[in-house]
């Protein structure tokens, strides 16, 4: 039956008196268990919430209400991250001090939270521009900068000419345009402060695997942090023109690579350096083309990172006359180019180029000619009827193929034979038997063919694979390394030859034909090899290499490296992160710069350093912050000797304040501390972490900090989230996103208006799945108010006398609900509890039954479940009570249902009891009319039977 319900009443009376008792007042109690939930906290933006916004505030409402339930203590905060650019460009527009449209605001998104009837325990607010939490911030760095993890750096750095202000990587696009407003990032030289996230990146990326978080967000960290393992690879250079009387040349350097690949160090035929490379400044006069590659330089600084490596742009470079290295592999001399595909800032700035096994070293040596070498050959094991067979002897032996062409038609001569009734297609080749491969490739071609004017089209083989493969004429299997030989031939003239024998047939074939009709995958491999698929980045088996030849890769890496004096190490993709702004809202960096002393922290007794009154918040555009304007607040002492000093002027990115803020919930009013040990003993790590977006930056940034405040003693664990809830967005209607712009902007409170905070909440939880994006519903909501009716109306349903199948339907529900809630499943737990309401108005249902409803729903619905529980007769607040728990007996299934194949593949399914035998389970499939169809005339040769899952026959 339906009820409606009078939501603007119940809602505000229950709201104040949750608020009057204080029921969400949260303490630290040793007796009970923790839950510590957290939502990402908002930046209070002048534009308040839209509905998408609380979708994830109603997750963690529910679920921290859930853990109280079931008897655990739960920290459940809120807070404001609210430094950054918006307050400041709004202040700048509108003349107004930040901090006040700050508080304006927040106290506008307290008022749409508050209607929503969450049970933040608001005695813990924070707001990170309270000179009491920032304090903190500023204090954290202090201690970065004491253990020398902040330093002033003078590296050209990320500049936005749009907001007038440096920033990090992660500030950035993955076009390179600013996140914030979408100017073309440049790249400018200024005094910078710099935190060495870099060196936490190992532990960073190996305390990934303990955390509960989805895997694509902890597949985001990875590819940030970008950790690459290799070797550094030092290579001598040479100056040719200033070799002495012997003509040996003159040692002038030496330049350091960094490579994933040293296994492939005989395949490197030049060396790059980066335009920026320290060698090119130091050594400019020893190189002959100065002037081109001045040029070169000054080209290469007007382009961002991202043109750089653009893979579709093309490549460009400049030879450095005068210049060549050694390989320390070959001791070959190899050409040195400067070319702007190498970056300063990945790796020693240096690269040594493979252009065999690397496109875009193969793109750059087409392009200006250099020579490309083979030095590892691919493993490639045939497939199919041509895989290598167990039990087999396999033979071992080094081959040559021959790729033959006409000598004036274009087309290939293959050899065809026959397998049964498969024809097998391949290139013309054989063992090679004590000889070298020239001759080898004279004698198979003389022997396979008889044909023997030709000429080589060039002297070294086209490919090399290591194959192996199951030989149908040898009944072996085969295996050894292949060179693949292209040969044109002269004449036409033939000998007799194995044809005549009637081993096998050629056969001349065209490009097309190849390529679609060849057999043997190594084959094929080399055939594309010819066409172009020069680069193979594949592992594999060592040639043209020395005495390293026949080792596989990665024995190789580390064999090579030895015996060269190189280093295996790691390298990076992750930027130390760039942490000073030249604006005004944010945290004064807590610094004095003294003339004598360098940079001098402030004592921490001073903290917190306050942002001063300014007469405007415009940056100054010199790349000054707006601070610099202030000589009263600029001038200070030395803290250490006393002099005349000047304050830090740069302030902190807006990620400072979000770095720790989860650490003073749990104790926001210390002032002695920034959390006193005993209670962050209690409540650390968070339990569960929930917001969308920031699967980098927060994220890397919050682990970075968490894990130094742990290596000084802070905090007590190594991660600070350990789990993490990925939240889907809500879209417009129109399935766009929800703007300003479009004007299709749902607000909260007019919906909570309209059909109340518990319509909403029930609403947002049943769309869909928790993770997914989804578009709002007229709809869907209505269809949430109507359940909620259909609540209400449910004491018109009571009974004394309950039917079992009422009993057995509300433990169901209740071991559902309670499953769905824990694993953010929260759809799902909706609608079993919409199928309970359907049993309970059709059966009727016991007041102890309703209860027990009333309570599993009452996380959703806090507001209607706290009225009904009072109609009911108690006057203690529902949300107190424990949570029902299941009776195992009464929520077992009666009856699963069975998928039913044929010859495994699915054609109905059954119902029947857990535990039915297969006899039973057989004969009701039998009988099963669709089932039937598929058995008629039939023979069942089998049945399998896996017990409450699947039932399969096999048949004729
Ligand atoms: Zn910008
Ligand atoms: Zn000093």
């Amino acid at each position: 039956m339906h009820k409606k319900i009078n939501h603007q009443e119940i809602e505000a009376k229950w709201q104040k008196q949750w608020a009057n008792s204080a029921i969400y007042h949260t303490t630290e109690n040793p007796d009970k268990p923790k839950t510590f939930v957290l939502d990402m906290f908002p930046y209070p933006s002048g534009e308040g919430l839209h509905v998408g916004h609380p979708k994830g505030y109603i997750a963690t409402d529910i679920y921290s209400r859930f853990k109280r339930m079931t008897g655990h203590e739960v920290l459940h905060p809120m807070g404001w991250d609210a430094f950054g650019l918006p307050a400041e460009n709004y202040a700048i527009k509108n003349k107004v001090h930040p901090r006040v449209a700050v508080e304006k605001n927040v106290a506008r998104f307290k008022e749409q939270l508050g209607v929503l009837g969450f049970d933040y325990d608001w005695d813990r607010e924070i707001n990170t521009t309270d000179p009491a939490y920032y304090k903190w911030t500023q204090w954290i760095f202090l201690q970065l900068f004491k253990k020398g993890l902040a330093y002033e750096s003078y590296e050209p750095i990320n500049w936005c000419p749009g907001c007038q202000t440096g920033l990090a990587n992660e500030d950035l696009e993955s076009d390179g345009t600013c996140e914030r407003c979408g100017s073309v990032v440049e790249k400018r030289p200024m005094r910078q402060w710099v935190l060495k996230i870099r060196e936490y990146a190992d532990r960073m990326l190996d305390d990934l695997d303990m955390l509960e978080w989805p895997e694509h967000i902890k597949e985001a960290q990875r590819n940030w942090i970008g950790r690459s393992k290799g070797a550094e690879i030092d290579f001598k250079l040479f100056s040719p023109r200033t070799s002495d009387v012997l003509g040996e040349n003159e040692e002038i350097g030496e330049v350091t690579v960094f490579t994933t690949r040293p296994d492939t160090l005989y395949g490197a035929t030049y060396l790059v350096l980066a335009p920026e490379h320290p060698f090119i400044e130091n050594e400019i006069e020893k190189i002959e083309n100065r002037k081109e590659v001045d040029d070169y330089i000054a080209k290469a600084k007007q382009k961002n990172e991202q043109d750089r490596l653009d893979a579709t742009k093309e490549k460009t470079g400049v030879k450095l006359e005068g210049v060549t290295a050694i390989n320390p592999g070959s001791g070959e001399e190899i050409p040195v180019y400067i070319a702007d595909y190498v970056l300063a800032s990945y790796g020693t700035g240096a690269i040594m180029a493979v252009p065999a096994h690397d496109e875009r070293d193969f793109e750059f040596a087409t392009k200006f000619g250099v020579e490309i070498k083979q030095v590892v050959a691919p493993f490639i094991k045939a497939d199919g009827e041509d895989s290598p067979r167990d039990g087999l002897e396999t033979l071992e032996r080094p081959c040559i193929d021959i790729i033959i062409e006409h000598p004036n038609n274009g087309t290939f001569l293959i050899q065809k034979e026959k397998d049964g009734d498969r024809n097998l297609i391949h290139f013309v080749g054989g063992g090679v038997d004590g000889e070298d491969d020239m001759t080898a490739v004279t004698r198979e071609l003389l022997e396979k063919t008889g044909f023997s004017e030709f000429e080589f089209m060039s002297n070294k083989p086209v490919f090399t694979t290591k194959s192996i493969g199951y030989r149908h004429s040898k009944n072996k299997n085969q295996q050894g390394v292949s060179n693949f030989y292209h040969i044109k031939l002269t004449g036409l003239g033939q000998v007799r030859s194995e044809i005549e024998d009637g081993k096998h047939t050629v056969e001349w074939l065209t490009r097309e034909e190849i390529t679609k009709q060849i057999t043997w995958a190594w084959h094929a491999r080399s055939w594309a090899a010819l066409n172009g698929e020069m680069v193979s980045t594949n592992l594999g088996v060592l040639v043209n290499s020395g005495e390293f030849d026949g080792m596989n890769s990665e024995e190789a890496k580390k064999a090579i490296v030895e015996k060269v004096g190189g280093r295996m190490t790691n390298t990076y993709k992750i930027r130390d992160w760039v942490f000073s702004r030249q604006r005004y809202w944010g945290e004064p960096i807590p610094i004095v710069h003294c003339e004598k002393c360098g940079p001098v922290a402030v004592p921490e007794d001073q903290l917190p350093i306050t942002l001063p009154e300014v007469e405007r918040y415009e940056p100054a555009g010199d790349g000054q912050s707006p601070l610099s304007t202030i000589p009263d607040w600029v001038n200070t002492t030395c803290p250490q000797c006393g002099e005349a000093g000047k304050r830090e002027t740069n302030t902190m990115p807006q990620w400072a304040g979000s770095s720790w803020y989860y650490l003073r919930y749990m104790d926001p009013k210390n002032d002695r501390e920034l959390v006193s040990k005993e209670r962050e003993k209690y409540w650390a790590p968070v339990d569960i972490y929930v917001g969308g977006d920031h699967a980098v930056r927060h994220l890397i940034y919050a682990r970075f900090w968490h894990k130094f405040l742990y290596d000084i003693g802070v905090v007590s664990t190594v991660e600070p989230f350990q789990r993490l809830e990925f939240l889907g967005f809500i879209l417009a209607e129109d399935g766009r996103k929800m703007s300003k712009r479009w004007g299709n902007v749902i607000n909260p409170d007019d919906i909570v208006a309209l059909v109340g905070a518990d319509s909403l909440r029930v609403y947002e939880m049943f769309m869909g799945p928790f993770e997914n994006t989804i578009a709002w519903s007229k709809d869907g909501l209505a269809g949430a108010c109507r359940f909620l009716e259909r609540v209400n109306g449910l004491s018109a349903h009571l009974t004394d006398n309950e039917s079992e199948s009422v009993q057995r339907q509300l433990h169901k529900t209740i071991r559902k609900v309670v499953e769905d809630i824990e694993s953010f499943k929260f759809n799902t737990a909706v609608s079993a509890m919409m199928i309970f309401i359907n049993e309970a108005e059709k059966n009727g249902l016991s007041q102890k039954t309703f209860e027990q409803f009333l309570q599993i729903l009452a996380p959703f619905a806090p507001h209607l479940t706290e009225e009904l529980w009072q109609e009911l007769g108690h006057s203690n607040s529902i949300h107190l009570e424990s949570f029902p728990v299941a009776d195992e007996e009464l929520a077992k299934d009666t009856t699963v249902e069975i998928g039913v194949q044929i010859n495994g593949k699915l054609r109905g399914s059954i119902e029947v009891a857990p535990d039915a035998p297969e006899s039973t389970v057989t004969d009701m499939a039998k009988g099963n009319s669709v089932i039937a169809k598929y058995l008629d005339q039939a023979e069942i040769k089998k049945v399998v039977y896996v017990p409450g899952r699947i039932l399969n026959f096999i048949i004729n």
